[in-house]
């Protein structure tokens, strides 16, 4: 399946880049963007390989990471986007998905509300997913790896005063953002930030990292950041940034 669709994938970039007449003079304006990390197909014409190269480079440089060669999908319409990404919507209205990583795929899917005003920071993230994908695997735990995504891509805003209203969550079992189960999404990509916010104002986050490759990041929150308990640091955290 996976083999099939990728072999779609190479044999379009293939014919738009070696015939661009075959796209009918302009009337698609398709656009194939490809660096030595990326490959954007329907990238529009505002996205330069300079600016994609300069997000890719400093997510790169966070993660210290080399990224293998990545498809990136483009979607103009909402509802192929949509289709593209299978997702709930989301009920509280307030998290919009501007764009998905499928890591399992090495796929980035972007959607048409990423514009030049919003592109560094959405790109950026996803591109931390596959990162985290190819060199961590499994060592950053789920209700981290928002945050750390996020960190990443320097894509963080955290309402710390709606943070300090909500109900106490046992943050660890947070679970998967879209997952259905958990406190939603708004507040799971607010609360994996402001954790990792925490955690960075405790201990050396690249030295965090590399203790965790192949490790699991957790046990290392108690003997290198002295976070022995998460939980009820995160509620201290949160109550003294709402008060800043
Ligand atoms: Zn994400």
């Amino acid at each position: 399946m996976v083999k099939s669709k990728d072999m779609t994938t190479i044999l379009l970039s293939f014919l738009l880049l070696l015939s661009p007449s075959l796209s009918g003079g302009g009337a698609a304006s398709a656009a194939e963007l490809l660096t030595n990390e990326v490959a954007i197909h329907d990238a529009p014409k505002w996205l330069t390989a300079a600016r994609v190269n300069k997000v890719v480079q400093k997510v790169q440089r966070m993660l210290e990471w080399d990224i293998r060669k990545v498809e990136v999908r483009w979607h103009s319409n909402e509802s192929e986007f949509a289709a593209a990404h299978g997702l709930p919507v989301v009920r509280d209205g307030t998290a919009q998905i501007l764009a998905v990583s499928k890591k399992s795929e090495n796929t980035i899917h972007v959607g048409p509300r990423v514009d030049t005003t919003n592109f560094d920071g959405t790109f950026g993230h996803e591109l931390a997913h596959v990162i985290v994908y190819q060199k961590y695997k499994t060592a950053i735990p789920v209700w981290l790896e928002e945050g750390l995504a996020n960190y990443s891509a320097k894509n963080s805003t955290v309402d710390y005063k709606y943070l300090s209203t909500q109900p106490d969550v046992d943050v660890k079992a947070m679970g998967h953002p879209f997952g259905g189960k958990g406190p939603g999404p708004r507040f799971h990509y607010m609360a994996s930030t402001a954790l990792m916010e925490m955690i960075a104002s405790k201990c050396d986050i690249h030295e965090l990292l590399q203790l965790s490759v192949g490790e699991k990041l957790e046990s290392y929150l108690d003997t290198f950041c002295g976070i022995s308990d998460l939980n009820a640091e995160f509620r201290r955290f949160v109550k003294r940034k709402a008060g800043s």
